[in-house]
Formats: C-alpha cells, sequence, structure tokens
C-alpha cells in the first residue's frame, strides 16, 4: 500500500481551514465595516465647532477648514488607535467616579471656554486636592519616547490650558496641567507624566488666533473665492496624512489641501545602504 503523499504549501500561501486562510477574509471584512462605520458617526466624528484638542493646531488653513465645516476629503483614516483610546477614557470615568474616591475627582465635566467660536469640551479629570487639570493620552510607544526626549505635542499643551482656563471660569483656581500618557501597546508602569504651571495666558493666545483666523475668513472670503485659500497659511508636516482636509497632490484648495508632506529624514543607515 502506497503511503499517502503530504504536500507543501506554497510558500506564502494560506490552506483553508486553517487560520488566516481566504474564507476568514470575509469576517474581517464584515467586522471591520461595522467598526467603521460606527467610528465615523462617533459624535466625535461628527462634532463641527472647534473643541480645545484642536485649537493649538500649528496650521492655520487646516484651522480655517474647520471653522467653515468645510467638506472633507480625508475621511479613510485607520480609526483603531482613537478607538481604542476612547475606551480607556469611558473605563477611566468610571474609575474616577466610584463613590468610595469620596469626590475629590471631577470627571468628564463640561466646560465654557470662548463661545461661539470654541464652545468648549470635556475635561478628563480634575484633582480638586491639588487643582491640577489632568489629561489622558494613549499612545503608541514610539510617540512616548519622542514626548520624553522633545516634550508633548503643542496641541496637547494648549488643550491642557485652555481646559484650565475653562475651570477658571467656571470658579476653579486651577494650578497645574497634568498630561498623563500611557502606552497602548504597553503596560501600567510605563505611564508618563508631564506636567506644568497653569498659565492662563498660553489659553487666551490660542483662542485670540482662533479668532483672527475666522477674521481673515470673513475678509478674503474662500468660499466664494476657491483661490483665496492660498492667502491662509499652511503648515505641512507628517501630522497632515491625519488632517481632515488632505488630498494628495490637489491643484484645488477647495477640494482639499495637498500638505506637501516634507520628506522623511534619511538616516544613516538608509543613506548607507543606498551608497
Ligand atoms: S493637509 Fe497639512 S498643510 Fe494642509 S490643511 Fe491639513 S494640516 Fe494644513
Amino acid at each position: 500500500m502506497t503511503a499517502p503523499t503530504f504536500t507543501q504549501p506554497e510558500a506564502g500561501g494560506t490552506q483553508l481551514g486553517q487560520p488566516g486562510a481566504d474564507g476568514d477574509d470575509a469576517i474581517a471584512g464584515e467586522l471591520k465595516h461595522i467598526i467603521l462605520d460606527a467610528s465615523r458617526n462617533a459624535p466625535r466624528s461628527r462634532q463641527s465647532s472647534i473643541g480645545p484638542s484642536e485649537i493649538g493646531a500649528a496650521c492655520d488653513r487646516r484651522l480655517a477648514y474647520k471653522i467653515l465645516d468645510w467638506d472633507k476629503a480625508n475621511t479613510g483614516g485607520d480609526p483603531l488607535a482613537s478607538i481604542l483610546g476612547t475606551g480607556y477614557h469611558n473605563w477611566a470615568e468610571a474609575a474616577f467616579s466610584r463613590p468610595e474616591l469620596g469626590g475629590r475627582w471631577l470627571v468628564e465635566q463640561r466646560l465654557t471656554i470662548a463661545p461661539p467660536l470654541i464652545p468648549g469640551g470635556s475635561c478628563d479629570l480634575y484633582d480638586t486636592l491639588h487643582d491640577r487639570v489632568i489629561d489622558w493620552k494613549v499612545v503608541g510607544d514610539s510617540m512616548i519616547r519622542k514626548y520624553k526626549a522633545e516634550g508633548p505635542r503643542r496641541e496637547y499643551r494648549v488643550q491642557g490650558h485652555t481646559y484650565g482656563l475653562g475651570w477658571e471660569l467656571a470658579g476653579y483656581r486651577p494650578k497645574e496641567v497634568v498630561l498623563a500618557v500611557l502606552p497602548r501597546t504597553g503596560y501600567l508602569s510605563g505611564m508618563w507624566i508631564w506636567r506644568e504651571p497653569y498659565d492662563r495666558q498660553i489659553a487666551l493666545d490660542a483662542i485670540a488666533r482662533i479668532y483672527a483666523i475666522r477674521d481673515l475668513i470673513v475678509a478674503i472670503d474662500p468660499e466664494a473665492n476657491p483661490p483665496m485659500w492660498e492667502l491662509i497659511p499652511a503648515v505641512p508636516s507628517f501630522g497632515c496624512k491625519w488632517c481632515p482636509w488632505f488630498k494628495p497632490a490637489s491643484t484645488d484648495l477647495g477640494a482639499g489641501c495637498p500638505g506637501n508632506v516634507p520628506p522623511k529624514t534619511r538616516t544613516r543607515t538608509n543613506a548607507a545602504k543606498a551608497a
């Protein structure tokens, strides 16, 4: 009797019935479709007024699109990082609201900032014992390393002080702004804290800038005169790929901004390989 022969699968191929087989792709596709649909229709994705998390953006043009609630050109980004961050925020909201904590922590409090353009936002956490404004950030390991080396993103810093202003307007006396940065793929032991004294002026400057951009929009009216978009300064960066108005190679700023993302700096290793 001849023994059955065993045939190796082709390199890189998959066998139906095994993990990763083609038959599973339909399941992934269906799950992803529902996740993307829920993400795109989440309240944060649909909000049109400017919130404290956005007013520190470096790019005036991005803020102008936001002020005008301009049709987005870039809606296809992967939302998983944001979903995981939202999940942590929801968990922390419950954890810091427990009655046994004695009401020391004020959680997800809605604050008024500077209506009508910047109506306000919800602050993650306020420590009434130390008058600290605390904002959670859930980020990748490489970003934590970057923030430790260079300091947090300007948007984060402005956001924290803007919430500080909101607390002040609500009758509190914030003393300190804190970012509690958690590694998305690491452990609690990897939490990194950034802190600085509350500075009202940082928030006031950021708010004044938003109103100045609004005044520029009114003066040049890019809605009626699309070429006027050119007059609103853009600050391209690697962050453009997450900008809702990023449209690679666009020549029509009314349809989207090309971003002109700067080329990546060549590392010594890449340069050596190319030599
Ligand atoms: S794509 Fe970049 S440069 Fe253009 S508006 Fe967005 S952030 Fe600014």
